[in-house]
């Protein structure tokens, strides 16, 4: 079969597609009904486990108290007849190592019972740890291969959940993921930690308030996925799809997203019934997803569930990309989770909407409805722009990626300056403060904090700057530089962690000035704020971050501008981060170490399989496709001319130079990958700057070429046939 009856084929097959037979009946499976029907939940560790323990794990759960290893061995049994009835035959320990994806290995119930039959066990022991062999992970040198040991530890955190397969069903325990040495391997791990050092310095803060009652703070986090759905059979017929998650050809359709026809719009019938069973799926999952709509670019969604426990949220986001993958099977797609599918057509992200709250007090990042209120959200809110200014390089490191660099800076997804955007009322309110004076006294004009009350701030309900890649939206941050395929966890991690960094600078301030001496804590806000807004209230920007002006202005206010990953990385390994993240004990120097040395080796990988992809493709199936066409131009030449017609060889010289362009740039890419690099950072460089750019050398002849050859020569899905047959 030739390439491009490949291509015609999908087509005729996505035009026969026809609709699910069994479809759902959510009037019989009422959603109120599933919702979290397989989670062993609390509610369900309360039918299950005696008081005593079930007080036990939910201090753990609730408190972070440290868990009781006696209390397992029961928690586990009630865990195992849970999962039985459900149908499990197995359980999972389920972690997140560093290539961002989630991993799982799956054990029996059954033991044999030592008199020819077996028996269903599940032990205490088995429960909190498990030993996968933890040499095929990346762990950037913290373990050597022969060194196998790795171990995953029960996040009593995060509820186990049963996964369903039409075959049966298997218990899953989400784990954190350690080497014999404790070190992290995975992602998890320093979430938990950094969740731990948020609540330790965030309590510091409240008791200068007066909330003594240490009920625990929790980031939370709300991360708003965007995707793309093509049939499938576009899908098997682009082995650029396939391997690389993007294309890596195909000319801008003659309609694309410039009629804004698509953001909001109906949802397509197939797509919709996608939607209510990844939907269903996830509700059973416990999963709490509330919004769905249609994005800007043709063929691009969105799924957004309420917000939960930063690092319940990140387990569940991990779930919503598994999910929407497999569901969109189901209905003859595939959801392409890539940053940037389709060049020239705008890209996915993940908004990561942010705050800090607890059990007590709720969402700290709600301005109150009195000074004192006011007060504490101004100290948490000022705290924030402090970390965003400090540690801008390293939150621009934790959404580096080879996916994500297409995307950033190319005005459809914030630049990769960071900046704060506080919208105007707050911003004033911090510019009073700053030009205000210290003491307490009412003067017209400045704002006095613990006297004056906050004029009521717009919420910010739908997306009022686009453009920033971290807005104040009311009462969260909305961190919009995350990429579509990423784990939240990162991200995350680094927030919590500059955040606690920032609130142990300003409670160990308040402490000194105000400590014995309550009276004096307004005044001592009123000074550290003022502090902070003089200091780094340079990365506050309201404007449009995508202008020519923000670049020039950004730079003239020192923001750092790291276009790409490898400017990026680094960030990770800067002596002040390893600093904060040692001192708050969320990542050791070799931890830090060893997640730069991953990043950068998985930015090398992604491009350099780009590449050979790009070489493949662009050998046996673009450039057959442009001669044969040539050589039907050619054969058309000399046959009109045998019969004594001229024929105009524009056609064919534009051919054959745009043939010798496709041979001599795929022949420049290959020299290129011939070069070795001696060491990680140099193959990056290379990457980056050599190999990129070759590339797309090579597509800007390709595209060309496909705006010539003979349609039913073309091989590969266009992308017109992707993004609007449906
Ligand atoms: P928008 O389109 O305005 O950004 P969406 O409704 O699409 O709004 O998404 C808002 C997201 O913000 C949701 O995921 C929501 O749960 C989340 N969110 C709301 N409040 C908080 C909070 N206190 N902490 C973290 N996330 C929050
Ligand atoms: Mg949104």
């Amino acid at each position: 079969m030739s390439g491009s009856e490949t291509r015609l084929q999908a087509i005729a097959a996505v035009t026969n597609y026809k609709p699910i037979s069994a479809p759902l009946n959510f009037a019989e499976t009422k959603p109120g009904e599933i919702f979290g029907s397989n989670v062993f939940c609390t509610k369900e560790m309360k039918k299950r486990l005696p008081k005593e323990i079930y007080r036990s794990v939910k201090a753990t759960i609730d408190a972070g108290a440290k868990l009781d290893p006696s209390v397992a061995d029961v928690v586990a049994a009630a865990m195992r007849d849970w999962a039985i009835e459900k149908g499990a035959t197995h359980y999972a320990h389920v972690f997140f190592p560093l290539t961002g994806l989630t991993a799982e290995k799956h054990d029996c119930f059954l033991q044999p019972d030592g008199q020819g039959g077996a028996i269903a066990e599940f032990t205490g022991k088995a429960l909190i740890q498990g030993e996968p062999d933890a040499s095929s992970f990346p762990s950037g040198g913290i373990r050597a291969t022969f060194e196998a040991r790795g171990y995953t530890a029960w996040d009593v955190t995060s509820p186990a959940y049963i996964l369903e397969n039409p075959n049966g069903t298997t218990l899953c325990i989400p784990t954190a993921f350690v080497s014999w040495t404790g070190e992290a391997l995975d992602k998890k791990t320093p979430v938990l930690r950094s969740m731990q050092a948020l609540n330790t310095q965030a309590q510091r803060i409240l008791r200068l308030f007066g909330h003594t009652d240490g009920s625990m703070v929790s980031a939370t986090a709300g991360a708003e996925q965007e995707y793309f759905l093509i049939d499938r059979n576009f899908f098997f017929a682009r082995p650029d799809l396939i391997n690389a998650g993007r294309t890596l050809f195909g000319n801008k359709p003659p309609k694309g997203q410039e009629f804004e026809d698509h953001y909001f719009g109906a949802i397509p019938e197939r797509v919709l019934a996608f939607m209510l069973e990844t939907e269903r799926e996830l509700f059973k999952l416990g999963i709490p997803v509330k919004t769905r709509h249609n994005e800007v670019a043709p063929a691009q969604y969105e799924i957004a569930p309420t917000f939960e426990s930063a690092n319940v949220a990140t387990d569940h986001q991990q779930l919503i990309m598994i999910t929407l993958k497999r569901v969109a099977e189901k209905y003859g797609m595939a959801c392409l989770l890539h940053e940037k599918p389709f060049a020239g057509i705008n890209g996915s992200g993940k908004h990561l909407n942010y705050s800090l709250g607890n059990a007590s007090l709720g969402n700290l990042l709600d301005p109150g409805d009195t000074p004192h209120a006011n007060a504490q959200f101004l100290v948490f809110c000022a705290a924030i722009i402090r970390a965003v200014h400090k540690h801008a390089k390293l939150l621009r490191a934790v959404v580096a990626t080879a996916s994500n660099d297409h995307r950033l800076g190319a005005n459809e997804a914030p630049p990769a300056i960071m900046s704060v955007f506080l919208g105007d009322q707050l911003t004033e309110i911090f510019e009073q403060i700053r030009n205000g004076e210290v003491k307490a006294s009412k003067k017209k004009d400045f704002l006095h904090v613990g006297v004056d009350v906050l004029p009521p701030l717009p919420k910010d309900a739908g997306d009022r700057n686009r453009t920033s890649p971290f807005a104040f939206t009311g009462n969260r941050f909305e961190f919009r530089a995350v990429g579509s395929s990423q784990s939240t966890a990162g991200p995350l991690v680094a927030l919590n962690t500059i955040v606690a960094d920032s609130l142990d600078y300003v409670a160990t301030r308040l402490e000194k000035e105000a400590k014995n001496d309550p009276k004096k804590l307004h005044a001592a806000v009123q000074a550290v704020i003022k502090d902070i807004i003089t200091e780094h209230g340079k990365v506050v920007f309201n404007g449009d971050n995508y202008s020519e002006e923000w670049y020039k202005e950004a730079d003239r206010r020192g923001l750092p501008n790291l276009r790409t990953t490898i400017e990026a990385l680094p960030a990770l390994v800067d002596k002040e981060v390893i600093e904060i993240f040692t001192r708050h004990k969320v990542l050791s120097k070799r931890e830090l170490q060893s997640r730069y040395e991953i990043y950068l080796e998985q930015y090398v990988k992604s491009v350099m399989l780009e590449a050979c992809l790009v070489l493949k493709l662009g050998k046996t199936q673009i450039f057959p496709a442009a001669i044969r066409y040539q050589n039907e131009l050619a054969q058309t030449c000399t046959n009109l001319k045998l019969v004594g017609y001229t024929f105009d060889t524009n056609t064919l010289d534009k051919m054959t130079e745009l043939v010798k362009e496709l041979q001599d740039s795929l022949a420049a890419l290959e020299r290129i990958l011939a070069n070795h690099a001696h060491d990680k950072e140099a193959e990056a460089e290379l990457a980056c700057h050599e190999v990129l750019p070759a590339m797309l050398a090579v597509r800007k002849a390709a595209d060309t070429l496909e705006g010539m050859v003979a349609d039913d020569l073309w091989p590969l899905p266009t992308y017109q046939e992707m993004l609007f047959i449906k």
